[in-house]
């Protein structure tokens, strides 16, 4: 008899490798990533090595690992976990994250970090919301890839607008000072997980404050990273 385990998490057809979670036919559905920069994660001439604007100005991350464009299915996935909180979810993203990051693994060589960070909620959103979804998603991560956590090494100390609301300026304007960092991160290699990256300009924020903190280095894990850059 076939356990829930060897069962997908998304469409609940058998699995033909148990351990992976999401079936092939589900991960096919999302669509496949152009060749992206491996600093900024925008479409690129190489995978490889930064794009030109990141050679010129590099954000204050060293790398980017993102699943997918910010379009179907995941949108959907990742906003039913969120305002709906079907949690089941959680499991199936945090597996297509963990995927991304073994492929990125093998195809440029990243470390794996000492530290993986979920960015913080506000605690009055946290607590309207029940939930911080990245938590919740960095928790399994966290156990399959062997990277300690650390659920408030990060903290929001200010309850900023909705990002979407805004534009690219106003976003980074909105952020400042909204972190803290409540960890001795000095001397290690630290990714943040977010589940949408669109300007970067959270994760920018964080790295910032991370690196002032003595971080060696940031990376950037997130499940959507918007390709169109409308905000430029
Ligand atoms: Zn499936
Ligand atoms: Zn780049």
């Amino acid at each position: 008899m076939l356990t829930i385990d060897s069962l997908c998490w998304l469409c609940l057809q058998p699995l033909h490798i148990a351990h992976h979670g999401v079936c092939s036919v589900c991960i096919g559905q999302i669509p496949p990533l152009p060749r992206c920069c491996p600093c900024c994660g925008l479409p690129a001439d190489s995978e490889l090595f930064p794009c030109s604007n990141c050679r010129i100005k590099p954000p204050v991350w060293s790398q980017l690992i993102a699943v997918s464009d910010y379009v179907s299915p995941l949108t959907g996935l990742i906003s039913r976990l969120k305002y709906h909180r079907e949690d089941k979810y959680a499991p199936a993203l945090a597996r297509l994250m963990l995927l991304a990051w073994l492929k990125a693994r093998r195809a440029r060589g990243l470390p794996r970090p000492d530290l993986l960070l979920p960015v913080p909620l506000h605690r009055f959103r946290h607590w309207r919301r029940g939930f911080n979804q990245s938590e919740r998603i960095v928790r399994l991560l966290s156990r399959w890839s062997d990277c300690r956590t650390h659920s408030t090494a990060l903290v929001r100390l200010i309850a900023t607008r909705p990002q979407q609301s805004l534009e690219a300026q106003q976003r980074r304007s909105n952020l400042l000072g909204a972190f803290a960092c409540r960890a001795d991160v000095r001397g290690l290699h630290v990714a943040v997980f977010d589940d949408v990256v669109t300007t970067g300009s959270t994760v920018e924020e964080i790295g910032q404050l991370l690196l002032h903190h003595g971080a060696a280095s940031v990376q950037v894990w997130c499940l959507c990273r918007t390709l169109k850059s409308e905000s430029k």
